[in-house]
Parts: C-alpha cells; sequence; structure tokens
C-alpha cells in the first residue's frame, strides 16, 4: 500500500515523539508499504513564529527569539543522532539556515513596521521547515533511507496568502515527478505540512492547523492508497471527553460526517482534510502516536451508517449571533442579498444561518473575531432599511455557542428533532436559534456559552451514544 502519514505537532513534540514518529513510519515500510511523511511543526513553534513576527512588526526584534528556536530543535538532534556526527552536522546546518531566513524576515519587518498576509506565511511556516529534517534524519538513523522536502517543491497554491488553496493538476505533476522515484528507491519522503507556494514560487500557507489538509493533498496527488492522520487522542470521538466523560470514540464514519465534525469543532481534523481524500476515495484514518495499538477512527464513502440517526454532538464556543429584525422586513426583498453581500466583503465565515417564514427575523453565527467588523458593516449598509424603520435592530448576542448533533443517517429517520429537542426541553435548557439544512446530516442549535455542555450531554445521553450501534 502506497500511505501518506501525517504527524501532529504533539506528535513531533520532543526527541522522544520524534523517535516515535520515525518508528511508525519505519515499521510501516518494513511491513512493505511505501510511506510518504507529513510533518506538522513541533507543537506551540507556529504560535511563537507568529508572535515573533507580530513583535518584529512594531519595530521589536530580538535574536534571542532565534536562538530559542534553535535551541529547541537543536536538543532533538543532540538527543536522536548523537552516535552520527554527519547526519546532525548536516541536520544542525538545514536549520542554521532555515533560521536565517527566519531572522533576516524578522529584522526586515523590524525596520519596515508593516506586516503583509504573505510575509506572514513566509515566516508562519518555517516550523515545519525546522521539524522536516528533524524527522527525516531520525527516519534515516533507523536505517531507511529518507530526505526532507519543503512542500513548495510539490504543492501548488492560490495567492490566498494564510489560507491558501491547491491546484490540484499541478501539484499532481510535481508531486509525483518528486516522490516517485523516491518511492521506487524504497525512501520515506519527510513533507513540510502547512506550506505551499504560488505558481511563481513564492511561499503560501493553507491555514492554521493546515497540515492535515496538506497530507490530504498529497495523497491525493499521488493516488494514495490511504491518509493516517496520527494525532494526540484515539480518533473522532462521539462528543468532546472533557464535556462528556463517557464519549467514545467512533470506528467509522463517512467523509460527510468527518466534514460536518470538523467544522463544528471537533478539532482532530482541519475541516477541509477531507475534500482532496474525498474526490480520490481515499479512506482517511485518525489514529494516536501516544496510544497507536488503538485502531482508530476510519473514514470511508459508508461510514458505518449508525441506526439511530445522530452519530456525534459538538459544540462551538466563543461565536455570536447576529439578529437583523423588524416587522417591515416582511415580503421586502434585498435585505438578505444586502446582509450576506455585506458579510461576503468582510470576508468573514458564516457558521450557521436561520431565518423563520415570518421572515421577521434573519440570525446568523460568526466567530467572535470576525463580529465586530462585520457588524459595523452592516449599519452602515442597512441605513436606510434602519432610518425608515423597515429594520428595528441589528442586534449582537455574546457568549452563545453552537451545538450541533451529526450523522448521515438523520436523514429520512424521523424523530431525531423531537428527540434533540426533547432532550433540552428536559435538561431546561432554552435555544435561542435553529437550522437544520436540507442534507438533514446536522442540526444545529445555538445556546447559551453556559448552557452548552449540558446541552452537548442531553443529546449524548437521549441518543446512548455512549453505546455502541
Ligand atoms: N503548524 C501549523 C499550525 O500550528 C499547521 C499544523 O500544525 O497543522 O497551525
Ligand atoms: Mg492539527
Amino acid at each position: 500500500m502506497l500511505i501518506v502519514m501525517k504527524f501532529g505537532g504533539t506528535s513531533v513534540g520532543s526527541a522522544e515523539r520524534i523517535a516515535q514518529a520515525a518508528q511508525l513510519a519505519v515499521d510501516a515500510a518494513a511491513q512493505g508499504h511505501q510511506v510518504v511523511v507529513v510533518t506538522s511543526a513541533m507543537s506551540k513553534v507556529t504560535d511563537s513564529l507568529i508572535n515573533a513576527a507580530r513583535l518584529a512588526s512594531t519595530g521589536e526584534w530580538n535574536p534571542a527569539r532565534r536562538q530559542e528556536l534553535f535551541d529547541r530543535h537543536k536538543v532533538v538532534a543532540d538527543t536522536l543522532l548523537d552516535g552520527d556526527a554527519a547526519r546532525k552536522a548536516a541536520v544542525l546546518e538545514a536549520l542554521g539556515q532555515r533560521l536565517d531566513r527566519f531572522e533576516k524576515l524578522c529584522f526586515g519587518l523590524s525596520m519596515v513596521h508593516e506586516l503583509t498576509p504573505r510575509l506572514l506565511d513566509a515566516i508562519s511556516g518555517t516550523g515545519e521547515m525546522l521539524a522536516a529534517p528533524l524527522l527525516s534524519a531520525a527516519i534515516a538513523a533507523k536505517g531507511r533511507a529518507s530526505e526532507s522536502i519543503d512542500a513548495t517543491e510539490l504543492i501548488v497554491s492560490t495567492e490566498q496568502f494564510g489560507g491558501a488553496e491547491p491546484l490540484m493538476e499541478e501539484t499532481r505533476v510535481k508531486a509525483s515527478a518528486r516522490l516517485n522515484p523516491m518511492l521506487a528507491r524504497g525512501e520515506i519522503p519527510v513533507v513540510t505540512g502547512f506550506i505551499a507556494a504560488t505558481a511563481d514560487g513564492v511561499m503560501t500557507t493553507l491555514g492554521r492547523g493546515g497540515s492535515d489538509y496538506s497530507a490530504s493533498i498529497v495523497g491525493a496527488a499521488i493516488d494514495a492508497h490511504e491518509v493516517w492522520i496520527w494525532t494526540d487522542v484515539d480518533g473522532v470521538m462521539t462528543a468532546n471527553p472533557s464535556e462528556v466523560p463517557e464519549a467514545r470514540t467512533l470506528s467509522e464514519i463517512s467523509y460527510s460526517e468527518a466534514s460536518e465534525l470538523a467544522y463544528y469543532g471537533a478539532k482532530v481534523l482541519h475541516y477541509k482534510t477531507i475534500i482532496p481524500a474525498f474526490r480520490k476515495r481515499i479512506p482517511v484514518r485518525i489514529l494516536n502516536s501516544f496510544n497507536p495499538k488503538h485502531p482508530g477512527t476510519c473514514v470511508s464513502v459508508e461510514g458505518n451508517p449508525s441506526v439511530r440517526g445522530v452519530k456525534a454532538v459538538t459544540s462551538i464556543r466563543g461565536v455570536i449571533l447576529v439578529a437583523i429584525s423588524g416587522t417591515g422586513m416582511q415580503g421586502i426583498p434585498g435585505i438578505v442579498a444586502k446582509t450576506f453581500d455585506v458579510v461576503a466583503a468582510q470576508q468573514a465565515n458564516v457558521l450557521m444561518i436561520s431565518q423563520a417564514s415570518s421572515e421577521n427575523n434573519i440570525c446568523f453565527v460568526l466567530s467572535a473575531a470576525e463580529a465586530p467588523r462585520v457588524l459595523s458593516a452592516l449599519r452602515v449598509a442597512l441605513e436606510f432599511e434602519l432610518s425608515r424603520g423597515l429594520i428595528e435592530e441589528i442586534a449582537a448576542e455574546q457568549q452563545v455557542a453552537i451545538v450541533a448533533a451529526v450523522g448521515d443517517k438523520m436523514r429520512g429517520t424521523p424523530g431525531v428533532a423531537a428527540t434533540v429537542f426533547s432532550a433540552l426541553g428536559i435538561a431546561g435548557i432554552n435555544v435561542i436559534a435553529i437550522s437544520q439544512g436540507s442534507s438533514e446530516r446536522n442540526i444545529s442549535l445555538v445556546v447559551t456559552e453556559r448552557d452548552a455542555a449540558t446541552a452537548v450531554r442531553a443529546i449524548h445521553a437521549a441518543f446512548q451514544l455512549e453505546k455502541t450501534s
């Protein structure tokens, strides 16, 4: 089998973890698989790169930041490559070059005081470029030939800095030309997650948490048989175990369930990960590098549908409900169009929408970070309607959460909504807004942030999700 294995930040967070990741890759190769590794930055490194860039752009550049990063990575080389002076020297040389580049970029920022998304990508992607040479050397030290490759050589992307999208055809050509000969020789390429490059070679990133997406893009580009996402939990669970202690791992879910769950707050997978894999019907496994014997969760077409309908319950906190209301809105066309034009112009992401058929109120949910600028833009764009009293109010409700019940078999199963709402009623929870898409795979509701955990537990219990179906 050709397997793309991705290791997340905690799975490469220390010398010990990198040794374990290398072992998992080498073991799979020893079983006769062809393996491409995709790595995240060591845990917290991306955050500190972004902080360094922000500070530098205010004029503050402290070279100690470079040294801290060097030390954190050098410990790994010292621990894992001690018996191998030549290999260790080569890795330290690579780390040094990459950190020189980082330092120059930050120094430049401290002079010009302007942090563009393009510069931020050039800096924030450094973490993967430091982790890949280490992981590759650790694999080589275990006796399997390996090379570290910057994904800027493989993934061609759009120019949306901070959230670039792959151009799959170009990526397929580049990735197979570079990776296939190595695989044919039995080598294990170690590719940087998170980063890509435009057709002109300018570095981009795929968005925070995007290394999962990288793995799926590479998998689709080289027609991998499976994509394995090694993380620090035993797969996708029926709920967040810190909210619901009896939550359990789902052994199988479908692509659509995986993307609903990733979108609605289950932090296991980046929400775009499923798209490239789904297009090629490549199964995605979510596995725990801290507990590799656990079978984890497999994402596939069928996904072992549950007769109960609902398979998992998630919540997203830190969101804001925007409500536009007024009796004058009835029958007046264009208010919805105007509203969402504004949201789009602000490049804000709508998490949920609801409008009752009385048309007196439309409401939608935004992340707390995006809401303030959308609200001020809405007040300007809808000034005419506000001044005429057609719209009475544009209100924002803070400290709410979205709770979502997800499952493919909710479609066409009568009584699912009734069970959800009676569970909430019995628990005494007030539902502020409701939405069910016509795909029927998801019922989302808005409750106060205070009620979110109780709501999740009530729905989990009502569908007995702690029991296997
Ligand atoms: N290192 C990047 C981040 O922290 C990408 C990833 O880990 O998936 O966002
Ligand atoms: Mg991640």
